[in-house]
């Protein structure tokens, strides 16, 4: 996929999660794999300045890639939710911070897979639809 393409793709999940205002800075990366953890894209959020840079492995399928792309935009439309449960976890001190963190961040992970699955099964209804619409 061409640097356009995926700046393309950016700007369509962009728009359609609302994120207009967010500026977001795209890192390509030529390894399939960016980090230990085996994570084919990672987000980098800064909400003082309203941007996000996304480290992207680009030596994949585009529908790969698409997925990442859309799969990072929707932890910046959680971010807020993510930064309330840090204040509120700030007021309960290290142990806290490290045991509950790391169920957030499990709960968060599952609830962009289940909004990655719920697109999965849109999409090829609105095809359809849009299908059954030209036949007639
Ligand atoms: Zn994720």
């Amino acid at each position: 996929m061409t640097d356009k393409n995926i700046l393309k793709e950016v700007k369509k999940w962009q728009e359609l999660l609302g994120l207009q205002d967010w500026n977001f800075i795209i890192d390509p990366v030529k390894n399939s794999i960016i980090s230990d953890h085996g994570e084919l894209a990672k987000v980098y959020i800064s909400e003082e300045s309203m941007s996000a840079g996304i480290v992207i492995a680009i030596d994949l399928p585009d529908e790969e890639i698409k997925r990442s792309i859309q799969h990072e935009l929707f932890h910046v439309v959680l971010h807020d939710l993510g930064s309330t449960f840090n204040d509120a976890i700030d007021l309960l001190g290290v142990e806290s911070r490290t045991a509950l963190g790391s169920r957030y961040n499990k709960c968060e992970e599952k609830l962009v897979i289940k909004l990655e699955r719920l697109i999965d099964k849109l999409v090829p209804m609105e095809e359809s639809r849009l299908e059954e619409k030209a036949e007639q």
